[in-house]
């Protein structure tokens, strides 16, 4: 009999995964606790008096260097769900019309349920059952875990003391992202700032492809400052960080449309130097881009990866 795969986390790396195996002709379902596509590689919609903005306010750009990557990346450019942002570099991309369209686009043809965290793996004589708080139990004979190292580690801790020391040794960086949108473009040349001092990017938003014409730009904090500031209230922070943008920017910081700061706990990965893990006996994967690189390409050749061995030894 075909085992039934079920995959924990519908980011890039999950449906990566997900999307190697449906090829493969094993059944799949793919659960994520998100309300909608995206994980790392989210877009925010915010209202605001001039229509709704939409900000990337996780990855800002991805590049596509290994071929079987970059044949993805121009597949999706054909769909129309990426294309090249120059600006940020010669081989950067960034889907469009949003940072989350590409998830999207894997997701599609597959059995994503949105809005179900998994909170416990009970392990049985030959597979496995997920419990999800108000759903009932999902049963499968192979779970593949395609979460940031941090959620990974609580899930395998009573299953895999080795895959969860390991993802305990690979920690993430946090990063403080400030979101605002203004009535009038900043009198500020270039779209782009990378600095290792309070802010560590900061990007207009609407400089990339297909995002309309609102000036709006995300601002991220780097990762110490970040990292020290972690548990500060969310107004405190935007404060802080519209400030140190406008100084390092050069402008004074006007009454924005909107304004809002979202803290990622888990933002740029660690580096197991792992690709992705298998065990046949446990019908257990991980996958992720931890395993590989903080990157987004890292996520996909990890769940790309993982899908191969799986298809090559199943449980
Ligand atoms: C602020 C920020 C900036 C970044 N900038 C860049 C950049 O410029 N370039 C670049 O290449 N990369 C960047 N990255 C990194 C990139 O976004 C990630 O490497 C990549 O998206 C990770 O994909 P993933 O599938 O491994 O994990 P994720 O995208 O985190 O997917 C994991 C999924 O698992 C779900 N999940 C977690 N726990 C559970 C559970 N218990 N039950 C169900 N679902 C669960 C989550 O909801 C999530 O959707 C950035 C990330 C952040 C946050």
């Amino acid at each position: 009999m075909t085992p039934r795969i079920a995959v924990i986390g519908a980011g890039l790396a999950g449906l990566a995964c997900a999307t190697g195996l449906r090829r493969a002709g094993f059944p799949v379902t793919v659960l994520d606790k998100g309300r909608g596509p995206g994980g790392r590689m989210s877009a925010r919609r915010v209202e605001t008096p001039r229509g709704q903005v939409t900000f990337d306010h996780g990855a800002q750009y991805f590049t596509a260097r290994a071929p079987g990557f970059r044949a993805q990346v121009e597949a999706w450019a054909l769909d129309g769900v990426c294309a090249p942002w120059p600006a940020a570099g010669d081989d950067a991309w960034v889907g469009t019309p949003a940072m989350n369209a590409p998830i999207r686009a894997l997701a599609q043809p597959l059995e994503v349920v949105w809005g179900r965290r998994v909170e416990t793996l009970v392990s049985r004589a030959k597979g496995w059952t997920l419990i999800a708080e108000g759903a009932a139990p999902l049963e499968a004979e192979i779970v593949i875990l395609a979460v940031p190292a941090e959620q990974a580690a609580d899930l395998l801790d009573a299953h895999d003391p080795a895959g969860a020391r390991l993802a305990r040794a690979t920690p993430a960086a946090p990063c403080w992202t400030l979101m605002a949108s203004f009535p009038e473009r900043l009198p500020v040349a270039a779209d782009i700032f990378r600095s290792d001092g309070v802010i560590g990017w900061a990007a207009r938003n609407n400089a990339k492809p297909g995002r309309g014409d609102t000036e709006a730009w995300v601002i991220q904090a780097s990762p110490q400052w970040s990292a020290a500031h972690l548990e500060d209230p969310a107004e405190a922070v935007a404060g802080a960080l519209a400030g140190a943008f406008a100084e390092l920017a050069g402008v004074a910081w006007p009454a924005p449309l909107s304004l809002a700061a979202h803290r990622w706990r888990y933002a740029r990965s660690g580096t197991a130097d792992a690709e992705a893990l298998w065990s046949p006996q446990a019908g257990l994967g991980i996958c992720g881009d931890w395993l590989i690189g903080p990157r987004v390409e890292c996520a996909w050749l990890s769940g790309q990866a993982l899908a191969r061995k799986v298809a090559a030894a199943p449980a």
